[in-house]
């Protein structure tokens, strides 16, 4: 689409997923597809008072392909055009779309321009897609400006069913309801109805002095661990012992609470020594971390694991493997492990949105 300086723009930029998939005759199996055929399914585009850009990796992905270079191939794009652009829509498999957002929002240090991702749940081709809405809106979202002409939502976010969440914030609960996903500790950033809700007290404002800063190094060297009743010392022992492990993170019982078997707390102790960073976050959906509340949970604090409060499983993961890229000595991992970086984590009072 042509440009021209004065009418707003953005970038979409479409990685593959759901959205523009097609069925196999043959196999039934959903498939990618290019991303004019996406753009043909809609025409709706051409109404906007805006021009729009487009970018497409090639071949599109299922996002259960994604890895860190693809991130990073996001925020160099972000990074290349961001002075050219008002905003950015990416178009995203659903399935790790939750991992994506959350790396970006450390990827793109002081963030002052919309980072819209969003997909569907059935393909942009069939009648009852829901894909249409949720491309459209998140074009309105990343176009919509404050009165003193600034970005109205400068973060990382997904937008789905009607919700715009923080990206870093947002899990995938659903893998049949349109309504795929939530932010559990964290309020929605913007509802829309009839009319767009923003709701400004929850959406972070950037440092307008400070340059973007775009961060391109990953360290994969991790692992999610999550704990069960009757889970075998022979297990830990061989996680923790994994050759170039760096971090681990412990999804635990409630507030933070593991057995008290000594070898458990053994184990963790001897592997935070070694220099293993371990982060605790809960198997629950909604919450966060308190070690100091319970005996269960204190022992662990005590044998140098660290808090990942309020973190989802999806950002713990990313955040860690961020830091852990940046070569920081394991002291420093912990210590911004448990700052609020990009608003991810609550660290005094949590949230209780329990959607
Ligand atoms: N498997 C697809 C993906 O994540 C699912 C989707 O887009 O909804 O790419």
């Amino acid at each position: 689409m042509k440009r021209d300086s004065l009418t707003p723009s953005i970038l979409l930029v479409y990685t593959g997923g759901t959205i523009g998939m097609i069925e196999n005759p043959e196999t039934g199996a959903l498939e990618s597809f290019n991303f004019d055929h996406l753009l043909q399914s809609v025409p709706e585009l051409k109404r906007f008072n805006c021009n729009i850009s487009t970018y497409s990796f090639e071949p599109p992905i299922d996002s259960s392909d994604m890895e860190p270079h693809h991130w990073a191939r996001l925020v160099r794009i972000i990074e290349n055009n961001y002075d050219r652009y008002d905003g950015f829509v990416i178009l995203h498999g659903t399935d790790t779309m939750a991992y994506t957002a959350s790396a970006m929002s450390f990827m793109l240090e002081n963030l002052g321009k919309p980072v819209i991702l969003t997909g569907s749940q059935l393909p942009m081709g069939m009648l009852r897609t829901d894909g249409k809405e949720n491309l459209i809106t998140s074009i309105e979202i990343a176009l919509a400006k404050q009165t003193d002409g600034t970005p109205m939502v400068p973060e990382v976010c997904i937008f789905f069913e009607r919700e715009l969440l923080r990206g870093n914030r947002t899990t995938k609960i659903n893998a049949e309801n349109f309504n795929a996903f939530r932010s559990f500790n964290y309020p929605s950033l913007a509802h829309s109805g009839i009319h767009i809700k923003y709701f400004p007290s929850a959406i972070r404002r950037p440092d307008t002095t400070k340059p973007l800063k775009a961060h391109y190094l990953f360290d994969t060297n991790v692992v999610v661990l999550t704990l069960f009743p009757g889970i075998q010392e022979s297990i830990i022992t061989s996680v923790f012992r994994v050759k170039g492990l760096k971090a681990v993170v412990m999804k635990t019982f409630g507030s933070g609470n593991a057995p008290q078997q000594p070898w458990l707390i053994n184990l963790i102790r001897e592997a935070t020594a070694r220099g293993i960073v371990i982060v605790n976050i809960t198997q629950c959906q909604s919450g966060g971390v308190e070690m100091e509340r319970y005996t269960t949970g204190r022992q662990l604090l005590e044998a140098g694991v660290v808090s990942g409060y309020d973190s989802t499983p999806e950002c713990a993961l990313a955040k860690l493997m961020f830091l852990l890229g940046h070569n920081l000595p394991v002291d420093e991992v912990c210590r911004l492990m448990c700052t609020n970086l990009a608003g991810e984590i609550t660290i005094n009072d949590f949230y209780h949105t329990n959607q």
